[in-house]
């Protein structure tokens, strides 16, 4: 195939994040195709039995097995990577696969992980319960304290484990200062950027080890696929996580690398927007319950840490309203425009309940220790026009008696 702008990195490193995100990894075929070409094959034929001998070995470059190596899922892979300034990525078949991935990979029983409490619902399972099944020792911190990471610290650490903005909560983990301690102690920091993506957030830039993501959330935004990816050093993707991928097959499919690769196009766009709705809708927001958690808004009491580390807030905030889940669930089933969703990053506006939904299941008490109390609501912003959400939020508040 030609490699018209190539995944030849000496170039396309140098291109600014909007470009890698159309163009980054594009790798054409002889027919010069100018959209990605979709190679849904699941294996590759030789010309010799030689041949097929030789990539086996290592000894010739070349595709053997879509579990292994897929040219459409390779674009996806590089894209990624350019636009997080990472070394090396490998595309995962869901979010949740990539987390799982990018712990189980590099963690063996009697390692110790420190995980933020603040996490999407799965992220605590692994945390709470898979990883205790294996004799991986787990403790749970505050997310935003940064003493108490230091304190967690044990001879047997081996992962910090965290999302910024953390899913519903909203709290902020100062990237810098935890990657920097875990560097301090030789432990590799793993951060799941799903809420803000590259265009928003480079975790390596603050010295993140390991970036790890749903892309299922902005990175497709258009609510059609399931996605994940796991960023790194190349020694890390290729000795450490490879082995892992490659024997158990937690691997993206070719189709839904290709949608995802059609997202990137327009994620620049869509996130920076979003955003800019998201701030838009919050501040309406805020001027009608009690408490709002967004970290685009002045109120949120790690605003300046956010806006220290993102570009723009992201397009997902959290309310909370005084009357418990029956206000919560009445301001939902009033919602008209938006629609009553688990999902986020989506270009339609979504809300949802957290303590049913989201984080049903994780224990009544770690959902209690995290904030996630029944009268929260969490809501992504879409593209609609943020006026015609805030009529839609109005009419709903108004029916829930704010
Ligand atoms: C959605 C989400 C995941 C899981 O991703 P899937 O693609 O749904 O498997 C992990 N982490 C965070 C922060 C998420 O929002």
């Amino acid at each position: 195939m030609k490699k018209t702008t190539g995944l030849d990195r000496s170039k396309t490193r140098n291109w600014h994040p909007a470009t890698q995100a159309v163009r980054g990894g594009t790798w054409r075929s002889e027919h010069g195709e100018t959209s990605e070409a979709l190679f849904l094959t699941s294996g590759y034929t030789y010309d010799s039995a030689e041949e097929v001998a030789a990539r086996f070995a290592g000894e010739e470059q070349g595709m053997t097995y879509s579990r292994l190596q897929n040219p459409t899922v390779a674009m996806l892979e590089e894209r990624i990577a350019l636009m997080e300034g990472a070394e090396a990525c490998r595309a995962q078949a869901t979010g949740m696969a990539a987390m799982t991935t990018a712990l189980l990979c590099q963690l063996s029983a009697g390692d110790h992980i420190v995980a933020a409490k603040a996490a999407f619902g799965s992220c605590r399972w692994l945390v709470d319960h898979l990883c205790p099944r294996f004799g991986i020792e787990t403790t749970v911190v505050d997310g935003r304290d940064n003493d108490a990471w230091e304190k967690a610290i044990k001879p047997n650490t081996k992962v910090f484990f965290f999302e910024t903005p953390a899913n519903p909560t909203m709290d902020i983990v100062d990237v810098k200062h935890v990657c920097a301690l875990a560097k301090a102690h030789g432990i590799t920091s793993v951060v799941d950027n799903a809420f803000a993506t590259a265009v928003l957030q480079r975790p390596m830039d603050f010295g993140a080890d390991v970036v790890a993501y749903s892309a299922t959330k902005l990175m497709d935004g258009q609510g059609r696929v399931l996605a994940g990816a796991v960023c790194g050093t190349e020694k890390f993707i290729n000795d450490v996580l490879l082995p892992f991928q490659r024997n158990t097959g937690p691997n993206l499919s070719p189709f839904n690398a290709w949608v995802v690769l059609k997202g990137l196009e327009t994620l620049d766009l869509r996130a920076r927007r979003q955003s800019e709705n998201a701030l838009a809708v919050g501040k309406f927001v805020e001027s009608r319950v009690p408490r709002i958690l967004h970290p685009g808004l002045a109120s949120h009491p790690q605003h300046n840490l956010a806006m220290s580390q993102m570009e723009a807030c992201g397009p997902i905030f959290s309310f909370v309203l005084d009357g418990g889940r029956e206000q919560a669930m009445g301001l939902l089933n009033a919602l008209e425009l938006v629609d009553i969703s688990n999902n986020i990053g989506d270009s339609r506006s979504l809300c949802c309940h957290p303590a049913s939904t989201t984080h049903y299941g994780v224990s009544a008490e770690a959902r209690a220790d995290m904030g996630v109390v029944e009268g929260m609501l969490r809501i992504n912003i879409g593209l609609e026009d943020p006026r015609d959400v805030i009529a839609d939020l109005d009419q709903a508040l108004t029916k829930a008696g704010l």
